[in-house]
């Protein structure tokens, strides 16, 4: 019989569409790591808060997936922060789903609040939490100040997660060194567990064709700048206009070499709308502002099988938030080949090699990032190195098998620290011991029962 995960996740639904405000990298972890489990033998429940009337209450991702949509406040989206007052109904709501026969293994949080619904369900069925924030809320009211709005008890559930969960994951050594030091984990109970990239998906393309296929400037010459990610301040892609606009004063000093192409891919609409994503209102206000509106074209939200042609089709992809707890978007453009520069902060410091698989610049600096732009443009045989050093970096580092099979480690390590053991299967041909606990597992649930009659609400 399979071990059985909970995979708790207030907000971020692994069937969302990607690149809207409150829909990026958890959703691309969840989706990943819980196929991972399951290639492993696992079982994953994904529980997350339904948005809409119109969701079926369970709904199968891939064999050994499924999620289960939990009918708590309004069928609609609701912002991220106003989600916290509902977490006791959540938790209740999970509880009473399972009720009859509390059968999963290990509870994985996901973010703060669905951290404490974890750590909550954890204790009272007597099996362990792991936990991963994804997002601090330390590092939020650092960075982000009197606009950061997080409910004012989301530190101290944080600090009260990191002591009662068994595990707390790290994406990264600075999330690591963060969790000690402000939230005062045990070095212990941090798992490092870097997140990672589907590399079938994310492949690098030959860039005319990539170029042709999403109908660009077909002339060889003509160079791209991509930025992919949602349109929110923190990711700061002013910083990106900023720097374009000072490319653009030096060449004109210089009066030599045609000014590169910047493409912005993101937003709550297929189509670019200011009204939707406020930020491209500013965005677009500043290139115009700043001499640069026809450089700059807004591509609006892509789905993740179109990405991997706009990182081919680049000559640089360019990242440079305020912060970053971990940031897959640079991972998916060294898997496509795609020489990256990003802001040395969070995770971005740890995932690109700088000078090697492209560079870091400092955050909110625009002139540095358009002296590296400039050194990159410039010079195609450093973006041949940078391309193939990224991609190698990835396909050795940061594969979803790898954070899978880390994740499915710990989960062990978890099981194991709980007592007597049993062996049971976990995936092909492996047997591994585990403990033997009290928790009742019938082969039925409310969520199976569900999930057989494909029930909607
Ligand atoms: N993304 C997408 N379509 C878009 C914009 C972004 O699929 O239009 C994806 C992007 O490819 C990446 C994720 O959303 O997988 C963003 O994750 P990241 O960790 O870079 O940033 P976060 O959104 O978590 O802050």
């Amino acid at each position: 019989m399979s071990l059985r995960v909970a995979m708790i996740s207030e907000h971020a639904n692994p069937l969302a569409l990607l690149g809207g405000v409150d829909a990026g990298g958890q959703n691309v972890y969840i989706d990943a790591v819980s196929r991972g489990l399951a290639e492993r033998g696992f079982a994953v429940d994904v529980f997350t808060r339904r948005e809409r009337e119109d969701q079926p209450r369970v709904v199968p991702l891939t064999a050994g997936v499924r999620v289960v949509h939990v009918p708590v406040g309004p069928p609609r989206f609701l912002p991220k922060d106003d989600l916290w007052p509902l977490m006791p109904t959540f938790r209740n709501a999970i509880e009473r789903m399972t009720r009859a026969h509390p059968r999963y293994d290990i509870i994985h949080g996901n973010f703060w609040m669905s951290g404490w619904v974890a750590t909550e369900l954890a204790e009272r069925w007597r099996v362990p939490a792991a936990q991963i924030f994804h997002a601090t809320g330390v590092t939020k009211r650092r960075e982000q100040g009197e606009a950061d709005t997080s409910p004012s008890e989301r530190i101290e559930i944080e600090r009260e997660t990191v002591r009662r969960a068994q595990r707390t994951i790290a994406q990264c050594p600075a999330e690591r060194d963060e969790l000690i030091a402000e939230y005062d984990a045990d070095p212990h109970r941090i798992a490092l567990i870097p997140s990672a990239v589907d590399l079938e998906r994310y492949r690098p393309a030959p860039q005319r064709a990539a170029r042709q296929s999403l109908g660009l400037d077909a002339d060889p010459d003509a160079q791209i700048v991509v930025y992919v990610g949602r349109m929110v301040p923190r990711k700061d892609v002013r910083n990106i206009i900023r720097a374009l606009a000072l490319l653009k004063s030096r060449r004109n000093g210089e009066g030599n070499g045609r000014l590169p192409q910047l493409y912005l891919v993101g937003g709550e609409t297929e189509d670019p709308d200011p009204v939707a994503t406020p930020e491209i209102g500013i965005l677009r206000a500043l290139a115009a502002e700043l001499g640069v509106a026809e450089l700059v074209t807004f591509v609006g939200r892509r789905q993740p099988a179109e990405l991997h042609r706009w990182y081919s089709a680049a000559d640089v992809a360019v990242t440079t938030p305020w912060y970053e707890p971990f940031g897959l978007t640079p991972l998916e453009a060294m898997a496509c080949a795609c020489p990256v520069i990003g802001a040395d902060v969070g995770g971005i410091s740890f995932t690109v090699v700088d000078g090697e698989t492209g560079f870091l610049v400092p955050a909110k600096d625009p002139a540095a990032l358009s002296a590296r732009l400039e050194m990159v443009l410039r010079d195609g045989a450093l973006r041949e190195r940078l391309a193939r050093a990224g991609r190698e970096r990835v396909e050795r580092e940061f594969t979803w098998t790898m954070a899978a099979r880390r994740t499915a480690a710990l989960y062990v390590d978890l099981l194991n620290e709980g007592g007597e053991s049993v062996s049971r299967s976990v995936g092909k041909n492996e047997q591994i011991a585990f403990p033997r606990r009290s928790t009742g597992r019938l082969a039925d649930s409310p969520a199976d029962r569900l999930a057989r009659r494909g029930a909607t609400t």
